[in-house]
């Protein structure tokens, strides 16, 4: 005890120069470690492992646990986890496609999730089952994302024909949506037939959401003037429909300007691919204003590209986009996370910044090195 004590007076003056004599009446103690916020000795139930199978029998059962828990298998970045999340989504996949992928963009602040709260319960209430997943670029940085969130669709939330799961949160925006997509297959499999995938609208993600949905919803908003002003071209061509929201109140008339407006440059835009021009609405996710009209303007949609073939078309071309996608960001995972490439590019680089090689010959080296030393011996 003494030597405690002794020690601790020790550690304060040397750590406290406020301890020394002349800042007398001044007195800092060492602090007092804090319990821990867990009690050490309440044992965790482990879950129990689950096999293949089980997964796959719950899933088809419409379980939401095991659902749930084979999505976290799909997001995560442990490849014994990995093997396992592929043969689920592989003895799935006989299950899959049958449902309505629509994607949801819009800046924040539009009214995502509100909206998505009234769509989605307009949907339920249709006797839809509902998935709402979510691709949030952000979240790496964030660590951890709000879209999708449970607590911002307050009705959805308590619904049992609902499950809301926010954005996978580690990896590159390839990576994420490749979770988002096989999550898309895990929920089809569990008999979701309607599947919502938000996510913001201010960068590449929407390119990555459109390349899995069927119909892509672009929010907009009234009321800065220059509506167009800030939207990128390639979001509006990728639009399939466009609705103003919050035409409620004052801003009524707003939004009907707003909405007249992207009528209007939609002229200049040639006609998608779908052979749908995109459709321009008014609503209020708030106040639930012209949900229906929304909802039917997207089932007339459906009904169409189902009879034109479009649909099975789309499908297919995604089907062929994501096998190069997976391609690619398995090629560039294993190149790009190699510890000795790692290496080597950081000692290329300042070759090239002391113009010691051109970057050519550095790109060659690099790649022989990785043809060479570790795709070969891996043969
Ligand atoms: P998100 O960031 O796109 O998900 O937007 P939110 O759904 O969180 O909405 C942002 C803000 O706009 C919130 O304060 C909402 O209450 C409000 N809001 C959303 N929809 C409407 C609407 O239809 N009318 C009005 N007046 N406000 C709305």
């Amino acid at each position: 005890m003494d030597n405690n004590s002794l020690h601790n007076d020790e550690f304060t003056r040397m750590h406290h120069p406020e301890n020394d004599e002349q800042y007398a009446g001044l007195q800092v103690n060492q602090g007092v470690e804090q319990p821990p916020m867990v009690n050490p000795y309440l044992r965790r139930r482990k879950r129990p492992t689950l096999s293949v199978n089980d997964y796959v029998e719950g899933i088809r059962a419409g379980n939401t646990s095991i659902l749930g828990q084979a999505v976290t298998l799909v997001e995560s970045l442990k490849p014994e986890h990995q093997v396992v999340a592929q043969e689920v989504i592989e003895k799935c996949l006989p299950f899959t496609g049958n449902s309505k992928r629509i994607g949801i963009t819009g800046v924040p602040g539009a009214g995502k999730s509100t909206s998505i709260d009234a769509f989605g319960m307009h949907v339920i209430n249709h006797g839809a089952k509902l998935a709402v997943l979510a691709i949030d670029p952000s979240s790496e940085r964030s660590k951890g994302s709000i879209l999708g969130d449970k607590t911002r669709m307050e009705k959805l939330a308590v619904q049992k024909n609902a499950f809301i799961r926010p954005s996978p949160s580690a990896g590159s925006l390839g990576g994420v949506a490749r979770k988002t997509r096989e999550t898309i297959m895990l929920c089809e499999a569990a008999g979701y037939d309607t599947i919502f995938v938000e996510t913001v609208g201010v960068g590449q993600s929407e390119t990555a959401v459109h390349s899995m949905v069927d119909y892509f919803l672009l929010i907009q908003l009234a009321g800065t003037g220059d509506e167009l002003q800030g939207i990128k071209r390639g979001i509006m061509e990728m639009a399939d429909g466009i609705v103003i929201n919050k035409a409620d109140g004052d801003n009524k008339e707003r939004a009907e300007l707003a909405a007249a407006q992207f009528r209007n440059a939609l002229h200049l835009y040639p006609m998608p691919p779908s052979g749908m021009a995109p459709e321009v609405m008014t609503y209020s996710g708030y106040y639930e204003i012209n949900i229906d009209k929304v909802w039917a303007m997207i089932d007339k949609y459906f009904e169409a590209v189902h009879k034109s073939g479009y649909f099975e078309e789309k499908r297919r071309e995604q089907e062929k986009y994501w096998m190069f996608e997976t391609i690619n960001e398995h090629l560039r995972s294993n190149f790009y996370n190699n510890p000795e490439i790692e290496r080597l590019l950081e000692i290329k680089q300042e070759m090239i910044l002391h113009n010691k090689q051109s970057s050519f010959v550095a790109a060659s080296d690099v790649l022989n090195y990785y043809y060479n030393n570790i795709v070969k011996p891996q043969q």
